[in-house]
């Protein structure tokens, strides 16, 4: 039986009185896949991921209809606090990792909201996915590279044992080559059993990690589907995959 992890169900969202960012989006996340959402700016992948980690009034948005449940549970009308302790993780845009703690800080404030048992346990998972992040334990995170830094960044966010991680364009500013590591960064931490739910510019390179993936367009849902058929789509190859 698939289990549904993350299900968006017509969720509409604005932004003060005139600014309609979503309009009805409804797709599910079943357990165990990466589902991938494309799209180009302004369409509203981040005002998305707001409205599910609950920081949408941190940014002037309201949720004006519809309702998102996390493993069975309703949460589109709960503080990004308890959405933390339902064992959901975000890795926002641009890494924001602490530049002046140490990689080992950061990490360790990652774990805060996780029961004290399992923190050990979890830091050391995430050691082991990010060996370069174990050898550097002591250094300010403002000092790593930026492919590093986004390695800490979901290190951080893996130290709250994830039910479902959110990733908000991971590769933005990187090189190719970094971008790849990041995609195949991803692929493992699903595969060792997180749900990702993986917001991209970079169509290549989620539509390779993926399982499936949605197409938003000024905030409405245009296209869904397999992850390969999508990046076979004329649609997706002449919007996202520069042919024509
Ligand atoms: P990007 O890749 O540029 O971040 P996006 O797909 O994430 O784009 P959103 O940032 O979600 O898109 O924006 C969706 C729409 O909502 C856009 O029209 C944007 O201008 C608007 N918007 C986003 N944040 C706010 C805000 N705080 N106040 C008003 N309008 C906003």
């Amino acid at each position: 039986m698939v289990i549904t992890l993350l299900s968006i169900s017509d969720l509409s969202v604005r932004y003060g009185r005139s600014v309609k960012a979503l309009h009805g989006v409804s797709f599910e996340v079943p357990e165990q896949t990466v589902v991938a959402v494309l799209g180009s700016n302004g369409a509203g992948k981040s005002t998305l991921l707001r409205a599910i980690s609950g920081t949408l009034s941190l940014h002037r948005g309201e949720i004006t209809s519809g309702t998102i449940h996390l493993d069975g549970t309703r949460i589109d009308r709960m503080d990004p606090a308890s959405i933390v302790r339902r064992r959901l993780g975000q890795v926002p845009e641009n890494r924001q990792v602490f530049g002046r703690m140490s990689v080992d800080e950061n990490l360790r404030a990652g774990g805060l909201a996780t029961e004290a048992s399992r923190r050990a346990a979890a830091r050391d998972a995430v050691l082991d996915l990010f060996p370069k992040l174990a050898e550097r334990l002591s250094q300010p995170a403002g000092l790593l590279s930026g492919g590093e830094q986004q390695m800490l960044a979901i290190g951080r966010a893996m130290m709250g044992e994830p039910k479902v991680l959110l990733l908000d364009e991971p590769s933005l500013g990187l090189a190719p080559q970094i971008i790849e590591r990041i995609g195949k960064v991803v692929s493992e931490i699903n595969q060792r059993g997180t749900t990702v739910l993986l917001v991209e510019q970079n169509a290549m390179m989620a539509l390779t990690v993926a399982h499936t993936a949605v197409v938003l367009e000024v905030g409405e849902l245009k296209l869904r589907g397999d992850a390969d058929e999508l990046k076979r789509s004329e649609d997706i190859q002449r919007l996202y995959l520069g042919g024509h």
